[in-house]
């Protein structure tokens, strides 16, 4: 059995699972008196929701009958059948997520194997459960001391992807707050600034590509649908998308990595992303990735290099003068410029707010915080006692860490 073959029949499963239960519950819509206008199946009314327990126990009985389900791994399946209840569960949770949908084959691109075999990596080649050796195109050692625990294969336009995800036994402590500290606020003309008075832009790589994907996607209306050359030219858009994505997706590791050299601490603004992106920074800020940069990114590259990574709260940040405290009021959004009535301090926005997150961030891990003056440099003294204040003494912790830059072709 093979990847394709293993994919299919995951997307079998997942699909007759969900159809099991759609038919349970549309069963139940009439009154027990009367008759559907619909045609429905009748399923009897001591039967049991078809969750994940019970369709778990189901598919064990249906292997007996179908001897294909026995040729893929069971966990695999059942991580199947899991994704399908989180669907579910989901739906339930938020309905505006919309109903759960029947998978084909575009829409189905990934399964994860939870349990591995023993010695399952090899110079160039990984054996998968059920499957056996595969080749890979490998793009980095393996690491080292680390127990593989998982992997998850996925299918992108540029072929198939093997993902792994590795555990160390090594307890790593939580970083401490060091000397120079750094605040972040994301802007909606430029990407971020900081409280360094550094405006960063974004490349806009969307925007700037756009007249490249118009071009194929007018090309792509002029093919018949579903022919071999419109599959073609779909595929050719599907990597173009993924190549935007993997440029943003650099970029912005490049900037987190850029933001560590500078500061010990980094301090962030704590932003609900998903509401400030349908409002009118929606096009820019889904372009730059600024929330998955300031929530995931940023996080994980702060905890790889060993800096302090604090999120603050938000409000006021655009209203404070940074110079002298006061409280300037309101601004529209198309007011650039911070312009303070008190001690006549005028500097960017962006910045300015970029050092109120920064000055907050401070008090909140128990530096201080120099008084407000004139051109004021703010220089900040560690003190040992606040440190051990702000870190507490549980500094350790088994973490997990994870590699996705497995590169194979399968
Ligand atoms: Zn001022």
């Amino acid at each position: 059995m093979n990847c394709v073959d293993l994919k299919q029949t995951c997307r079998s499963v997942y699909n007759y699972a969900h159809a099991e239960r759609k038919a349970w519950l549309e069963s139940r819509k009439s009154f027990v008196n009367r008759c559907s206008i619909v045609s429905e199946y009748i399923i009897p009314a001591d039967t049991p929701f078809p969750n994940y327990n019970n369709q778990a126990k189901a598919l064990t009985e249906a292997k007996n009958k179908l001897p294909h389900l026995k040729l893929v791994n069971a966990q695999t399946l059942q991580q199947v059948l899991k994704r399908l209840d989180k669907a579910w569960s989901d739906f339930l949770k938020m309905p505006e997520r919309g109903f759960p949908r029947f998978r084909p084959k575009n829409r189905f691109r990934s399964f994860v194997f939870p349990q591995l075999l023993k010695n399952c990596l090899d110079n160039g080649r990984v054996k998968l459960p059920s499957i056996g050796w595969i080749r890979i195109k490998q793009s980095r050692p393996f690491p080292v001391g680390f127990i593989p625990k998982q992997f998850q294969i996925v299918r992108k336009a540029s072929g198939y992807y093997l993902m792994i995800i590795f555990q160390s036994q090594e307890s790593v402590p939580d970083p401490i707050p060091g000397k120079i500290s750094l605040g972040i606020d994301a802007g909606i003309e430029s990407f971020i600034a900081t409280s360094s008075s550094e405006l960063i832009k974004s490349p806009k790589f969307l925007t700037r590509a756009l007249k490249k994907l118009k071009i194929l996607q007018r090309r792509l209306k002029k093919k018949i649908k579903g022919s071999s050359n419109w599959l073609k030219l779909q595929n050719k858009i599907a990597r173009f998308h993924e190549k935007i994505a993997n440029t943003r997706r650099d970029w912005l590791f490049k900037i987190a990595h850029y933001l560590c050299d500078q500061a010990d601490n980094i301090f962030v603004e704590d932003i609900n992303f998903k509401s400030w992106s349908k409002g009118c920074a929606r096009k820019q800020s889904l372009d730059s990735g600024i929330g998955g940069f300031i929530n995931d990114i940023l996080p994980f590259i702060c905890w790889k290099r060993g800096k302090y990574y604090l999120k603050v709260d938000k409000n006021y940040t655009s209203q404070i003068c940074s110079n002298c405290g006061q409280h300037t009021g309101k601004k529209a959004l198309s007011q650039r410029l911070h312009v303070c009535p008190k001690c006549h301090h005028t500097e960017s926005r962006d910045t300015n707010a970029a050092k109120i997150i920064r000055d907050r961030g401070l008090v909140a891990v128990g530096h201080t915080v120099p008084e407000k003056r004139d051109n004021a440099v703010l220089g900040v003294s560690p003190m040992s006692d606040c440190r051990k204040k702000a870190c507490g003494d549980d500094a350790t912790g088994v973490k997990q860490l994870t590699l996705f830059n497995l590169v194979g072709n399968l």
